[in-house]
C-alpha cells in the first residue's frame, strides 16, 4: 500500500475526530453507547498516561480499540453477554510500551547466530581468545567465525590481528564490539578481505587502524562501514523471519507492542514488510531504513515505497553523524577514536535530501558536538524552526548536557530518543576515556530533567543489539537510580519519578513517530495496545520497586498477545 501525504493527514484527521467526539461525553465511548464492550478491565487501576485523568476505575475495549476508560459505573453498561470482563485484582493495566530505538531483526541475528562474548565472561585478550578459539574448534577451517559483544578489556585497548591470531590461526574471525561500533579482526580475515596491505583505502564513513612503522591495518575497525567492510553476515528469509520473530516474541513479554527500528537494513525492511502483509507481524513496527552515504541515500528515496501496513509502516530515514562520540576538546591521545562519520558538508546534503523528500529525518548522534553539526544540518534544510518542528526531525542517543544545545533542540522542536541504560553501562567507560576532564558532563549524562523543563520530547529505546539489554524496565530503573555499574551516583538532579519514565516509553516514544493519536495512552478511540501488570503501578516509588514488577499479559489491538506461563 502507497502512503502519500495527503492520506496521512486525512488519517489523522480521522483519528482527531473521533478523539474529539469520544471526550464530548462525561463517560468517554467511542460509536454507539449501546455496542457491547469485547473486553472489561475492572477492579484495578488503569494508568492512561494522560495528565487528566491519570487514573481510571474501568476500561472497555472494542474492535480492537479502547471504547471507554472512566468510572466503573459508567463504563459497566457496555457490559453485554459475550463481553469477557478481566478482574485486575488490584494491579495496573497501562498502555503498551513502545521502544522507541531497537532493532529487532539484528537482536535475533545475533542472539541466534553470533558467538556472544561479552562481559562479564570476556574482560580481557586471554578470555576472548579462549571463548573464540572454542567455537572456532567446531567450524571447518576456512568458515567464518563472527562474535560480537565485547565491551573494554583489562589491557585497556583492542586486540591487534596478530593477537587473535594466536588463538585463531585458520578461520577468518571478525568480533564486534557490543555498540557496533567497533570491530576487530585477524589476519585471515584482512587477507580474505583484500585489506593485508599499505595502500588499502579507508572506506566512506570507516577507518582501518593501522601499524604506524608499515601503514598495514593492524585488525583494528573503526565504524560500520570499516566493519562491514571485512565481513557481512546476512541471513536468508527463513533466518530473517525467524530472528524478527525471536526478538518480538522477546519484547512482548516486557510488555513491548511497538518498536521504531531506526537501523533498518533493506532486508530487514522487506521482511518486515512481508510479515506484515501475511498478518504475522504481532508488534507494530516504524522503520528508518539507514543510509551510509548521499548517494546510497539518493537512490534509495528514489526507488523507496512509502510502505504503511496494518502494524508496520515506514516512518523516515536514518543516518549517523558520529559512531561513538564525537566530542569538542578530545584529548589528544583518544583522538584516533574520534571521528564524524561524514565531512560537514555531505552530511548536511543527506539532512536536506530526506528533508525534501518530505520525510522524516533521524540522527544518530552521540557526542555534544555531533548533536550541534546536527540541529545545525536541520536548521539549514528547514530554513525556519517551523518547519523543522513539523518534520520533527529526531536525534537518537544524545547523552551529553551542554545547555545552549538542548535550548536549540526545544526550539526545534526536535524530539530525542535517549538511553537510560549508558549510565549503568557506559558511564564508566567515558570516565576511564575522558577522565576528570569531562567529569561534569558524564555526571549529568541523560539530562532527563534539564531537556524536559526546556521544552525538549524524551523517549527511550533500548537499542538491542548495539546495548546488551531489550528491558524496558531497566530503562525505566537507570532513568531513576542513575547509578554506574561500579555503583558510583550520578547527579539524581537528573534522575525523573517512575511515571515520568513510564510517559517516555509511552506516550513520549509515540509521538516520536507521529502516533500520538493512536498510540501511547488508554484514550478512548486509540488502539487497544495494553499491559496488565503483577501489581499497583502507583505503589512503585524506587528503583527498588521496579525490580518487583513483571507484566503478565500484553495485549495488541485488544488481543492478547503474550501471557506469562504460571
Ligand atoms: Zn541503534
Amino acid at each position: 500500500m502507497r502512503m502519500t501525504r495527503r492520506r496521512l493527514l486525512k488519517n489523522a484527521s480521522c483519528a482527531a475526530a473521533s478523539l474529539a467526539a469520544a471526550h464530548a461525553g462525561s463517560l468517554e465511548v467511542v460509536g454507539a453507547e449501546t455496542s457491547p464492550a469485547d473486553l472489561l478491565f475492572k477492579n484495578g487501576s488503569v494508568l492512561t498516561m494522560e495528565d487528566s485523568p491519570a487514573v481510571v476505575e474501568a476500561l472497555a475495549v472494542r474492535g480492537g480499540r479502547i471504547q471507554a476508560a472512566g468510572a466503573l459505573r459508567e463504563v459497566s453498561r457496555l457490559a453485554g453477554a459475550r463481553t469477557r470482563t478481566i478482574d485486575l485484582a488490584g494491579r495496573s493495566l497501562t498502555p503498551g510500551l513502545i521502544d522507541a530505538h531497537s532493532h529487532p531483526m539484528a537482536f535475533g541475528h545475533m542472539e541466534l547466530h553470533f558467538i556472544l562474548v561479552r562481559p562479564p565472561k570476556v574482560h580481557n585478550f586471554e578470555t576472548l581468545g579462549r571463548t573464540l578459539a572454542q567455537a572456532a574448534a567446531k567450524l571447518p577451517k576456512g568458515e567464518w567465525v563472527i562474535a560480537r559483544g565485547f565491551e573494554d578489556f583489562d589491557e585497556g585497548r583492542f586486540p591487534f590481528r596478530q593477537e587473535l591470531d594466536r588463538y585463531v590461526p585458520e578461520h577468518p574471525l571478525l568480533a564486534i564490539q557490543w555498540s557496533g561500533q567497533y570491530g576487530v579482526c585477524n589476519t585471515p580475515a584482512l587477507q580474505k578481505a583484500d585489506l593485508l596491505r599499505a595502500d588499502a583505502a579507508d572506506p566512506y564513513g570507516g577507518k582501518y587502524l593501522r601499524d604506524r612503522r608499515t601503514n598495514i591495518p593492524d585488525g583494528r575497525l573503526l565504524h560500520y562501514p570499516a566493519i562491514y567492510s571485512i565481513h557481512k553476515n546476512e541471513l536468508d528469509n527463513a533466518g530473517q523471519v525467524e530472528a524478527i520473530r525471536w526478538a518480538l516474541d522477546k519484547f512482548l513479554a516486557c510488555g513491548v507492542t511497538c518498536i521504531h527500528d531506526n537501523f533498518a537494513t533493506g532486508p530487514s525492511a522487506r521482511s518486515y514488510a512481508m510479515l506484515d502483509r501475511m498478518g504475522r507481524l504481532p508488534v507494530r513496527l516504524r522503520v528508518y531504513p539507514y543510509v551510509p552515504n548521499l548517494r546510497i541515500c539518493q537512490e534509495l528515496l528514489q526507488r523507496m515505497r512509502r510502505y504503511e501496513g496494518d502494524m508496520a509502516r515506514l516512518s523516515g530515514v536514518k543516518l549517523a553523524v558520529d559512531g561513538y562520540a564525537l566530542m569538542y576538546d578530545v584529548p589528544p591521545e583518544h583522538r584516533e577514536l574520534d571521528m564524524p562519520m561524514h565531512p560537514q558538508d555531505q552530511f548536511e546534503a543527506i539532512v536536506a535530501a530526506i528533508h525534501n523528500a518530505g520525510l522524516q529525518v533521524d540522527v544518530h548522534a552521540v557526542g555534544d558536538k555531533g548533536v550541534d553539526w546536527t540541529l545545525k544540518a536541520f536548521a539549514k534544510a528547514g530554513g525556519s524552526a517551523q518547519a523543522v518542528r513539523r518534520m520533527r526531525h529526531r536525534i537518537e542517543h544524545y547523552p551529553f548536557l551542554k545547555a545552549d544545545s538542548i535550548r536549540n533542540t526545544a526550539d526545534l522542536g526536535v524530539p530525542v530518543c535517549t538511553q537510560p541504560t549508558i549510565l549503568h553501562l557506559r558511564a564508566e567507560s567515558f570516565l576511564r576515556r575522558f577522565g576528570t576532564k569531562k567529569l561534569r558532563q558524564i555526571e549529568t549524562m541523560v539530562p532527563l530533567r534539564t531537556m524536559t523543563r526546556a521544552g525538549v520530547r524524551v523517549c527511550f529505546g533500548a537499542d538491542v543489539p548495539a546495548f546488551p539489554t531489550h528491558l524496558p524496565l531497566d530503562s525505566v530503573r537507570c532513568a531513576m537510580e542513575r547509578k554506574t555499574s561500579k555503583g558510583r551516583q550520578l547527579d539524581t538532579t537528573e534522575s525523573v519519578p517512575f511515571l515520568q519514565a513510564l510517559k517516555m516509553h509511552t506516550i513520549e516514544s509515540a509521538y516520536a513517530a507521529f502516533d500520538e493519536r493512536e498510540l501511547g495512552t488508554l484514550t478512548p478511540g486509540k488502539l487497544a495496545d495494553m499491559v496488565v501488570w503483577n501489581k499497583d503501578l502507583r505503589t512503585v516509588r524506587t528503583a527498588r520497586d521496579v525490580g518487583g514488577l513483571e507484566v503478565q499479559t500484553t495485549y495488541v489491538g485488544g488481543k492478547e498477545a503474550y501471557t506469562k506461563k504460571v
